[in-house]
């Protein structure tokens, strides 16, 4: 059973249409990442993958049900693309928010061990704040404040877990083991990842699958055919020179 399949869906703002014909899926197990350059739609197919929009023409399930029937939201973890807006006067440190992640897994009345500790400080250390952990959330910039959130999301261990362009403002080591993190997750804990970014470099080798959009879809895959140049080029619609990595 796929975690997402999208069918043939279209989708416009008023008289613009932004995505037209899409269908592509993500099967359980996979580190997907929808690829396209700023403006190519990606967010509004996250959107529309998590039943936030309708699409004009088409269908997405979710874990083989039609998005507008899905039920199990807990199964989802979704990091969009700007912190979430937090009430300033609750004063709430870094750990209590990402422990705060693991409560669905806890149950009612159970205090969290030493595993739920664990995990926390994995995920804290891994966005590179473990040294905020008992500062409040509220003294944090905004930047800093969205690592605690995708912690928080981390830690949850969703079934399918949503990131769209998480990695604006961390710089390439930390954008390293967070990329390690997710694929670790992936690969031990069988969580379905799908990360949306518009830098095509340092995800690619990561990830087992890319979904290229702009608009329609480019390319859906595996990442090594997508790094020949001409993959590229037809994405961003312009000649582009290969960067080495690693
Ligand atoms: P991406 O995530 O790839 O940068 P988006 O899905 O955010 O692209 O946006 C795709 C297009 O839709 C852009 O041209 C954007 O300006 C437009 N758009 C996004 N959100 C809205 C909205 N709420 N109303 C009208 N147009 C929008």
């Amino acid at each position: 059973m796929n975690v997402v399949e999208v069918r043939e869906v279209s989708f416009g703002y008023e008289q613009n249409q932004v995505l037209a014909e899409i269908s592509m899926a993500v099967e359980k197990g996979d580190f997907l990442a929808l690829l396209g350059p700023n403006g190519a739609g990606k967010t509004t197919l996250v959107k529309l993958i998590l039943g936030l929009l309708k699409p004009l023409r088409g269908q997405v399930k979710l874990f083989g049900s039609p998005v507008e029937k899905f039920k199990n939201w807990s199964w989802i973890g979704y990091i969009p693309q700007k912190a979430v807006a937090f009430d300033k006067r609750f004063p709430v440190t870094v750990e209590e928010v990402v422990l705060a992640g693991r409560f669905g897994r806890l149950g009612l009345g159970r205090r969290p061990g030493k595993e739920d500790r664990q995990a926390v400080e994995e995920a804290l250390s891994a966005m590179e704040i473990l040294g905020y952990k008992k500062s409040l959330l509220n003294n944090l910039s905004g930047g800093q404040q969205q690592r605690v959130f995708i912690a928080r999301a981390l830690v949850s261990q969703p079934r399918l877990l949503i990131l769209d362009e998480p990695v604006a403002g961390l710089d390439s080591r930390t954008l390293e083991g967070f990329y390690r993190l997710l694929a670790r997750l992936n690969r031990e804990k069988k969580m379905t990842i799908l990360v949306v970014s518009h830098d095509t470099g340092a995800v690619s080798r990561w990830v087992n699958k890319v979904a290229c959009v702009n608009h329609t879809l480019l390319y859906y895959g595996r990442p090594e055919e997508l790094f020949r140049a001409e993959g590229l080029s037809l994405l961003y619609g312009a000649p582009v020179r290969l960067v080495a990595h690693g």
